[in-house]
């Protein structure tokens, strides 16, 4: 349009050896009483202020060949001195952040989200956004290649070049990786879609393009209608170890561990690879919930701040609920490899004593202080808006079904969220998911939804399996390694006869450090403290290897003495061991369940 000239923005891996990205940002009709420029301080999708500005080690201005001054007005702002235009600012970026949420670059690949990397111009955020994405100098980067949901105004098919959005939201919603990566694409719900790896790897990516396709046509086929993408990218980064994802409306930046990746000549789906396909899953449904359906206070994106809602609960918990569920509807988890899946959900919320103390709308208002910022006291003070977000989303679905006689369930309320909400582009209010649950439902969720969200009361998870003829077992846990989910070796006897010191160990080199004590239990009782490292148990040296055995033949009461360092400080305490908690959850598909039980387990499972 003619009065409303586009953005232009350049990206060079310009020093990959020196991990930098060169940046500039022209504005065809700068402000006249100086335009503003400015990093966001934070991506959203991660609510964590992370001030992406820091990594801005240079930066200058020019008008025409001639230098512009440049004056910082806060952490992330720069303002111009007043000139005619065009105006062009460039920044040299740092990037040395291999995650999902930043940017990274060496010799090897290079990957930036834009909130690391462009600059926003404030009142302009509506121009359209004109990228030339430039390959690094030099030969040796040849080979490189391009990737990423961008729209190519011009670039050839993962080439360099010019590139395009709509607008600054759009321009920053769209990561981009560049190197020498392995792809494969497929087609879901007619959009085609490409899975990119980055990273030494073997996957089998036939296998991995049919079986994600299974879960895209999935989530295609719950939501209905037009898809609300014209393609999508699977970003995956895969490293020795690693776990994350970052959705985008169009693509999604992965990073996980090469053996999770489904390996050649492998049939059976690993662990590991029902993580990965769970955190796909996820980062897919989210195209519509969170990237479509959004809050009301993500309307639009207040990118110098923090943004706050009460609803990430349903955000991220009700993803987390439909992530596995939807493999399970697709056929890649078998019912029982689902209800392990959901009996070590329930294991992790068992073993949160911060659940006591916070409720999940306050843990989904302050993730900016507290979910992002995890500290040593985490356990007892927070509970997860993920894990159990995506258990209150169970017990909604399960108790809709229940009342309706299969009728209704979470599936309606989603689609209503969708029709209402994410396809017209409207912020959902605070008490919108609930209102529409109860109106879409037609059952009453009030007093349902003030325990589970509004207070810290535990979630009838069991009376309601048992309405999909699930059986609920808690017990003590089996081992350090136990993470629920499956039947215990060894007997209830056994079991409740071991003890406990009532904090999480790891390993830190050779010795036994104490990483998380809990409220109350034996080691804090006697005075010990996250971040101690025990070194003896009366008299005998104590590592991360012979800790079990330590402490296998003492019975809950036993006491015990605990040598442990603080600092450079020898403490000496005595112990009083406990009784294991029964925190370790499992469930089963009840023998003998009822026709009505068996009906509403067929529809929660089948997605029907
Ligand atoms: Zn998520």
């Amino acid at each position: 349009m003619k009065n409303r000239p586009p953005i232009r923005y350049r990206i060079q891996p310009r020093h990959p050896e020196a991990h930098l990205f060169e940046v500039a940002c022209t504005v065809a009709d700068p402000d006249p009483s100086g335009q503003r420029f400015a990093l966001p301080a934070w991506i959203p999708g991660s609510y964590m202020i992370r001030e992406f500005a820091k990594h801005v080690v240079a930066i200058h201005a020019e008008s025409r060949g001639v230098p512009v001054k440049l004056a910082k007005t806060d952490k992330h702002t720069w303002r111009a001195a007043p000139c005619g235009g065009p105006l062009t600012v460039t920044a040299e970026v740092y990037a040395w952040d291999l995650s999902v949420r930043g940017a990274h670059l060496d010799t090897t690949h290079g990957f930036f989200n834009g909130t690391a990397v462009f600059l926003q111009v404030p009142g302009k955020e509506d121009r359209p956004c004109e990228v030339e994405i430039v390959p690094p100098p030099g030969r040796r980067y040849a080979p490189w290649h391009v990737a990423t949901s961008l729209a190519r105004a011009g670039a050839r098919p993962f080439g360099f070049g010019p590139y395009i959005a709509d607008d600054y939201d759009e321009l920053i919603d769209h990561p981009v990786e560049m190197g020498t990566f392995a792809h494969a694409t497929f087609s879901a719900g007619g959009v085609p879609h490409e899975v990119v790896i980055t990273g030494r790897q073997r996957c089998d990516l036939g296998r991995l393009a049919r079986d994600l396709k299974h879960v895209c046509e999935q989530h295609l086929r719950f939501f209905g209608g037009p898809p609300p993408m014209h393609r999508y990218v699977f970003l995956v980064t895969a490293l020795g170890e690693g776990y994350g994802g970052l959705e985008h409306r169009a693509s999604t930046a992965l990073v996980c561990s090469r053996d999770d990746l489904p390996q050649p000549g492998v049939k059976e789906a690993t662990e590991g690879y029902r993580t990965f396909l769970g955190l796909a899953s996820h980062e897919y449904f989210h195209t519509w919930n969170v990237k479509c359906i959004k809050p009301q206070a993500f309307t639009p994106y207040e990118l110098d701040r923090e943004n706050y809602t009460t609803l990430l609960w349903a955000f991220e918990g009700i993803t987390s609920y439909y992530d596995d569920l939807a493999l399970a509807r697709c056929g890649l988890l078998a019912p029982e490899q689902y209800l392990e899946t959901l009996g070590r959900s329930i294991t992790q919320l068992l073993r949160t004593p911060g659940r006591r103390r916070q409720t999940v709308a306050e843990s989904s208002w302050d993730a900016w202080i507290k979910y992002y910022r995890q500290d040593e006291n985490a356990p007892n003070a927070i509970v997860s808006y993920y894990g159990k977000g995506s258990l209150v989303a169970l017990c909604v679905d399960l108790l809709v079904r229940s009342r309706t006689g299969g009728r209704r369930s979470l599936d309606d309320v989603m689609r209503a969220l969708w029709r209402r909400y994410g396809r017209p582009g409207v912020g959902v209010p605070e008490d919108g998911v609930e209102r529409l649950a109860e109106e879409v439902t037609g059952v009453r969720l009030r007093t349902f939804f003030d325990r589970a969200l509004r207070s810290t009361a535990e979630l009838p998870l069991e009376h309601l399996l048992a309405t999909v003829g699930v059986e609920m077992e808690v017990r003590a846990a089996e081992s350090t390694a136990d993470r629920g989910g499956r039947p215990a070796a060894k007997s209830a006897t056994a079991l409740a006869a071991r003890v406990t010191l009532g904090a999480r160990t790891a390993s830190d080199g050779a010795d036994l450090k104490l990483t998380h004590v809990f409220d109350g239990g034996p080691a804090q009782t006697a005075g010990l403290a996250a971040g101690d490292v025990v070194v003896a148990l009366d008299g005998l040296r104590a590592t991360p290897k012979t800790l079990d055995a330590l402490l296998a033949p003492r019975r809950p009461g036993d006491t015990v003495r605990v040598h442990a360092f603080r600092r450079d400080e020898l403490h000496e305490v005595t112990v009083r061991l406990a009784a294991p908690p029964e925190d370790t959850c499992v469930l089963r598909l009840a023998k003998k369940a009822g026709a009505g039980a068996l009906r509403l387990r067929r529809g929660w499972l089948k997605g029907n």
